[in-house]
C-alpha cells in the first residue's frame, strides 16, 4: 500500500529516554522495516556525572556530562537500530523548580514557538506517519518532559503531517506488579502513592490506554540499549532485574492515541494499524 518506507518518529527529552519509554516499539519497528527516528531534545547536562556525581556536586562537569551522553545516545540508537538520530540540543532543565530551569538555552524556558518550529522542519523532512511523545505531565512533571509534549503538539498542529499521535502512558495495574516483583528481588522501591505524592498521577487504567504493543520478542535490545546509558543510576536501577525478568515486565508497550486519521478501531496493538 505505501509508497514509501512508514516511519516512525519518538520526540524524547533526554538521552536514556528513547531506551526507556519506547525502546521496544523502536526496535520493533525497525525490525519491521519502518524507518525510525528519535529526536532527542536536551543535552542531558543535569545527569549524573562520572561514578555518579549529582549535579551541582563538586567534580560535576556539564560539558563532560553532555560528551558522555552524547556518546551514550549513539550507542543506544545503534542497538535500536534508530535510523535517524536528531538532537536539538537545548540545555537538561533539571528538575522543577531547579536553578538551572532558568539558564540560558534551557529547554524548558525556551519559547515553544521557537522550539516547535524547529521540530515541524524535521517533520516536513521525514513526513513521519506516526510520532510518539510524552503526555501533557511529561508523564512524571519533569519540566523538559513536560515541554517536549508542548513542542510536539505545536510542531504537528504546524505540520499536519502525521496520521497518528501517541503519548506514552503505563497502566495503573502494572505499579503493583512491578512494585511485588522488586520487593521480591530485594530492590528499593517507592510505590508511586496518589495520596501522598505531589504531582500528576502516574499512569492510567486499563480502559483508558488505546494502544497495546507487544514487544517482548525485542525485550533484549531495549535491555541492551537501556545499558548503554550506564552512567545513569536510575536506569540501572532497572537493569537490575536481569534481561529476563525486564523483559517478562517491559514486553508491552502501552499507548494513548490522541490524533488520527485512519479510524482503526480501539484497543489497537500496532502504532501503524490503519496505515498497513
Ligand atoms: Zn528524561
Amino acid at each position: 500500500m505505501a509508497e514509501r518506507p512508514l516511519t516512525l518518529m519518538a520526540v524524547h527529552a533526554h538521552p536514556d529516554d528513547e531506551a526507556t519509554s519506547t525502546g521496544g516499539v523502536l526496535a520493533r519497528y525497525a525490525a519491521e522495516g519502518v524507518t525510525t527516528v528519535l529526536v532527542t531534545c536536551t543535552d542531558g547536562r543535569c545527569g549524573d556525572g562520572p561514578g555518579g556525581v549529582k549535579p551541582g556536586e563538586a567534580g560535576h562537569d556539564p560539558a563532560a556530562v553532555v560528551a558522555m551522553r552524547q556518546a551514550e545516545l549513539e550507542a543506544s540508537c545503534a542497538t535500536l537500530n534508530v535510523t535517524h538520530l536528531e538532537t536539538l540540543g537545548y540545555a537538561d532543565s533539571g528538575m522543577m523548580g531547579w536553578p538551572t530551569n532558568d539558564l540560558p538555552g534551557a529547554f524548558w524556558t525556551t519559547p515553544v514557538a521557537e522550539a516547535a518550529a524547529r521540530l515541524a522542519e524535521l517533520i516536513r523532512q521525514y513526513r513521519p506517519d506516526v510520532i510518539v511523545t510524552y503526555d501533557e505531565n511529561g508523564f512524571y512533571g519533569h519540566p523538559d518532559h513536560i515541554q517536549a509534549h508542548r513542542i510536539t503538539m505545536a510542531a504537528v498542529e504546524l505540520t499536519d503531517v502525521p496520521a497518528k499521535v501517541y503519548w506514552t502512558t503505563v497502566p495503573r495495574t502494572a505499579f503493583a506488579e512491578f512494585g511485588r516483583i522488586m520487593k521480591e528481588l530485594g530492590v528499593e522501591w517507592a510505590e508511586p502513592d496518589a495520596a501522598s505524592e505531589p504531582g500528576p498521577q502516574l499512569g492510567l487504567p486499563d480502559d483508558e490506554i488505546s494502544t497495546w504493543v507487544d514487544t517482548s520478542k525485542y525485550g533484549a535490545q531495549k535491555f541492551d540499549a537501556l545499558a548503554t546509558h550506564a552512567s545513569q543510576t536510575e536506569n540501572i536501577f532497572f537493569l537490575q532485574l536481569g534481561q529476563e525478568r525486564f523483559t517478562e515486565l517491559m514486553g508491552v508497550e502501552t499507548f494513548v492515541r490522541v490524533r488520527d486519521r485512519t479510524g482503526a478501531p480501539t484497543p489497537e496493538d500496532d502504532l501503524f494499524a490503519g496505515l498497513r
